[in-house]
């Protein structure tokens, strides 16, 4: 029997990625680098191992050193600017995959959050703020 196969890629569709296997628990990390390469309050990703991630398309690369001393290589679509997945150079075996890629996003779970004396007071989403089921 075969792992199951997990899916997903960028906005526009021209990167796609295809994972054999369990998807990892997640982590938030509220780090400045994150908060910036995601425009949002911080950055979901879950690991996975190099050797399962099968990618069609060719993804842009940007690199800058993470406060632990890593060069983190941060894969986007060149064509929509979605972020996909982060290599570390502290993990040569592994991948940072976004978790807002995911075709199924629902089936995440989270084990973690990093970068907590980073964090913005909005990350946090007051429960008695407007809300609508769909656009506003
Ligand atoms: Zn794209
Ligand atoms: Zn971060």
């Amino acid at each position: 029997m075969s792992g199951a196969v997990i899916t997903g890629g960028c906005l526009c569709g021209a990167c796609r990625y295809a994972l054999d296997g369990a998807l990892a628990p997640g982590g938030l990390c509220h780090c400045a680098d994150c908060r910036r390469v995601t425009g949002s309050a911080f950055g979901v990703s879950f690991r996975a191992d190099k050797s399962a991630l099968s990618r069609t398309g060719e993804t842009r690369v940007f690199r800058k050193r993470a406060d632990s001393g890593q060069l983190l290589s941060r894969h986007f679509c060149p064509e929509c600017g979605s972020p996909l997945y982060t290599e570390s150079e502290g993990d040569p075996d592994g991948v940072f995959i976004k978790a807002g890629s995911l075709d199924r996003p629902d089936a995440l779970t989270l084990e973690r959050q990093m970068w907590m004396a980073s964090k913005v007071p909005w990350a946090d989403i007051p429960a008695d703020i407007q809300t609508f089921d769909k656009g506003r």
